[in-house]
């Protein structure tokens, strides 16, 4: 087991462009590198948990399941572990464009590799026999996996930034994961498909937010909808199950929409637009004037310059 990645001191993470850079020690890494090396059996734990839901034929053994599921995922036991904030596909960008503001001296710390749990529960899409290459690894992250050899290869932020669009035009949800409930333990910009993300899957069955809401949020115009019958599109294309339908009319429970952005791309109406979530519970991990610089009125990230 090799820690060759492991710089002591220059694993950072920041929270806005102006705060404090912030070390990763070794213990965390060593701990990171055995997680990541057992993700894939834990991707299986996480599966079963879920499908055993699904499959409960009585009331009562799912709702004892989605206890079970609920606990395992909300408890202090598994608080250390990975999770996720969705965003959209412009906040996901800001994010790889700011690893290349702080990081771009000595190359841009950002490296993709395969999506863990395709490649963990063998399941692949689109006639592919093998998994998405997805999976974005970030600052002491893409350290760990490219350590690790499981296929992952540095890229710079601008090639990060075309898979970000091509996952967005597939349907996947990019979602930061962080670690330790800080901000030093931001590791990766997933993009997750629906079918086999534990994260979303756990969030639509259990309704909690499993995944974490992101830093916009999606606001409807009914008067622009085209309706259930001429369009529909936002019911298939959102991942969390936000949008149903009632008779021609789109049903959208704002206060369950975690701001994924993938609805609004592809609106037919242009009914769809994202605004400031006022009640964005993750400022400590990943602040609004980063995710959101450019838009609303805050500044831009500044490129790195040589
Ligand atoms: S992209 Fe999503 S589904 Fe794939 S490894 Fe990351 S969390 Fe899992
Ligand atoms: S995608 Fe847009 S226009 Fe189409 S049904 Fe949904 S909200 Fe209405
Ligand atoms: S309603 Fe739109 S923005 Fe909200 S979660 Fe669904 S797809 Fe994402």
């Amino acid at each position: 087991m090799s820690f060759l990645n492991y710089h002591k001191n220059e694993s950072l993470m920041f929270n806005g462009h102006d705060s404090e850079a912030i070390p990763v020690g070794l213990t965390q890494y060593v701990m990171h590198y055995l997680y990541g090396a057992n993700e894939p059996s834990l991707v299986k734990i996480a599966k079963s948990q879920l499908d055993g839901v699904e499959e409960a034929t009585t009331e009562k053994e799912r709702q004892k399941k989605l206890d079970t599921f609920s606990m395992m995922s909300g408890s202090s036991l598994t608080k250390d572990l990975p999770h996720g904030i969705a965003m959209s596909r412009n906040a996901a960008k800001n994010l790889m464009d700011f690893v290349y503001y702080v990081e771009g001296a000595r190359g841009a710390r950002i490296a993709v590799g395969p999506c863990i749990c395709q490649l963990g529960l063998k399941k692949y899409f689109g006639g592919r026999t093998e998994p998405e290459i997805k999976d974005i690894t970030l600052f002491y992250g893409a350290d760990i996996y490219l350590d690790l050899g499981m296929g992952f290869k540095e890229i710079t932020a601008d090639e990060a930034k075309d898979i970000l669009d091509e996952m967005h035009d597939r349907g996947h949800v990019h979602q930061a994961l962080y670690m330790y409930e800080e901000p030093r333990g931001l590791f990766v910009m997933c993009n997750c498909d629906r079918e086999i993300c534990s994260t979303i899957r756990g969030t639509v069955l259990t309704g909690n937010d499993v995944v974490g809401k992101g830093p916009e949020i999606c606001v409807h115009d009914k008067s622009k909808c085209l309706g259930v019958e001429k369009c529909g599109k936002c019911i298939e294309r959102c991942p969390f199950e936000v949008n149903k339908a009632d008779g021609d009319e789109i049903l959208f429970d704002q206060s369950r929409c975690m701001g994924c952005e993938l609805c609004v791309t592809t609106c037919e109406g242009k009914a769809r637009t994202l605004e400031i979530r006022e009640d964005y519970k993750y400022e400590h991990i990943l602040s609004k004037t980063l995710l959101l610089a450019g838009k609303y009125g805050y500044g831009g990230i500044e490129p790195y310059e040589k």
